[in-house]
């Protein structure tokens, strides 16, 4: 034994995850089912830091010191189940297996439990970042118990990417919490890219800007207060152009976006828990649409009418000063919208927290997502502050800082809006993330009508704004009230 940690799985993610911990220190035991992997790993990489390559998980498991430590990178599912139940026989009380795959938290709360019962320890870990940040340093959300933290700890602290000198790694919480987190992340990052792709489609089909152009106005975004990485990626994208064509990249690209499912992970188990994450629903939606070529296209053919200004913003686009001014609109609209979105996704996990049990510190959560993952950005300091400060507030909507940067960004937003709406451009997250606010503005919504409807079709009673208890209009006899119970 003499390896303090091991990695199961060496294709991109495990490769990467297996250097960056020799690379920082440990000796890292490499086990992959087919050895031609391990043996690519060692000839290219072997000479990065004290590696143990292992022939047989048997032989894995025998050069780890206790306790024993692995995480394991094997595809997500039923392999990883299988991985799972090989190294619990092979490993004794107290060791620690690490799944660091994209599981579906359920299953972590599952297979936590199982491996729990066998005196071992289990640890869901999301990763983020990708193959890159599994090499130079991610942001990692464990969960699992806080004996399993004390070993793992430090070694994940030796790996993860750095923001202001803090390791992007904390203990999330206990079984699933470290995948429900990294769960709506991925959410959030789905509601990150729609309000980006919003603002350049506004600036695209809107003003007419050409790519290169849209690109220098996100570039200088990305001085300011939206600087993050999805930003600076967009400019270079848009700046990119296609080698064998000559035209913007962005042109010669199918306008069908994929997903792996985090997304629709994120929105079914908040419509479970009954919290509105309308941002990153309508994020996974248009993604969705976007990916019904077909119906789209039979759309196009079926002629659907638009408003008389198709698509462009007339005049607006013609004045290099109000086109300017309505370039600043888009920068505010998507500030505000994408405060909403992350004010959502936040929520999300204070329900999860409930739900589930868990304790989740969401200052601490904000703060290790600053580095590492795919939605880092300066802004996320901001919410770190705001759950710091340590007011009990039901939504980040009520931080005086955010609810001052919505105060000055809501007339863009309004007009944004309305702009789009107006031109016929497809604004979901926009328009949906304005209704939310508006909505959670409202002293009176008209959900009392949603009420009286309920009642007279199916007896469902109603409270009244006057008196406690439940009632019932007997809507088919004489119009009088009953009190439910009386
Ligand atoms: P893959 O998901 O492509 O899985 C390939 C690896 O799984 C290989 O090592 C393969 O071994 C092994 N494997 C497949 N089936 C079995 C089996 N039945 N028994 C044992 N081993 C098996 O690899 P990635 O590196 O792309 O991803 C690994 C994990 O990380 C996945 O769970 C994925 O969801 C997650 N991931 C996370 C990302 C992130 O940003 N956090 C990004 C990408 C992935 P062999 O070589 O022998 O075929």
């Amino acid at each position: 034994a003499e390896a303090n940690i091991g990695v199961v799985g060496l294709a991109a993610m495990g490769a990467s995850l297996s250097r960056n911990l020799a690379r920082h220190g440990n000796t890292v035991a490499v086990f992959n089912r087919h050895y031609s992997r391990t043996e690519t790993l060692m000839n290219e990489h072997g000479s990065e830091g004290r590696f143990v390559p292992a022939h047989t998980l048997q032989e894995f498991v025998a050069s780890l010191t206790r306790p024993r430590t692995a995480i394991i990178m094997v595809k997500a599912g039923d392999p990883t189940d299988q991985m799972i139940n090989d190294l619990a026989d092979l490993m004794e009380a107290g060791d620690i297996i690490v799944d660091a795959g994209n599981s579906y938290f359920k299953d972590t709360i599952r297979r936590e439990k199982a491996i729990r019962a066998r005196g071992l320890h289990f640890v869901g870990c999301g990763v983020s970042g990708g193959e890159e940040g599994a090499l130079l340093g991610p942001s990692m959300m464990p969960g699992g118990t806080d004996e399993s933290w004390e070993t793992l700890g430090p070694i994940l602290e030796s790996i993860a990417a750095r923001a202001e000198g803090e390791p992007c790694v904390t203990h999330i919480g206990t079984d699933g919490a470290g995948h429900f987190v990294k769960m709506v992340h991925n959410g959030i990052e789905y509601a990150d890219m729609q309000v980006i792709a919003e603002s350049y489609d506004l600036m695209r089909r809107g003003l007419g800007l050409e790519p290169g152009r849209i690109a220098d106005v996100f570039e200088e975004w990305n001085e300011g207060d939206l600087n993050s990485y999805l930003v600076q990626i967009t400019a270079q994208v848009l700046h990119h152009v296609d080698a064998r064509t000559g035209r913007p990249f962005i042109d010669i690209v199918k306008d069908q976006a994929g997903m792996k499912g985090t997304g629709t992970w994120t929105v079914q188990t908040a419509l479970d828990l009954a919290v509105p994450v309308t941002g990153i629903g309508e994020a996974v939606f248009s993604r969705g649409l976007s990916a019904s070529a077909d119906l789209r296209e039979e759309a196009a053919r079926e002629g659907l009418a638009g408003p008389v200004q198709e698509g462009g913003l007339g005049d607006l686009a013609s004045d290099p000063d109000r086109c300017k001014a309505f370039i600043e609109d888009i920068r505010k609209a998507l500030y505000a919208s994408k405060i909403v979105a992350y004010a959502q996704g936040f929520n999300e996990m204070e329900e999860g927290a409930r739900e589930y049990g868990w304790n989740l510190d969401l200052g601490a959560i904000a703060r290790i997502w600053r580095g590492g993952c795919i939605i880092r950005a300066k802004f996320l300091n901001r919410i770190s502050d705001a759950y710091a400060s340590g007011g009990e507030f039901g939504s980040l909507l009520f931080d005086p800082f955010f609810k001052q940067a919505i105060e000055e960004a809501q007339d863009s937003w309004r007009r944004v809006v309305t702009a789009a709406t107006g031109a016929g451009i497809p604004i979901p997250v926009f328009a949906s993330s304005l209704s939310y606010y508006d909505g959670l503005r409202s002293r009176r919504l008209p959900a009392a009508l949603i009420q009286g409807q309920r009642d007279l079709f199916g007896a469902h009673t109603y409270g009244r704004v006057d008196e406690s208890g439940a009632f019932h209009t007997l809507w088919a006899g004489d119009g009088s009230e009953i009190r439910q119970g009386d």
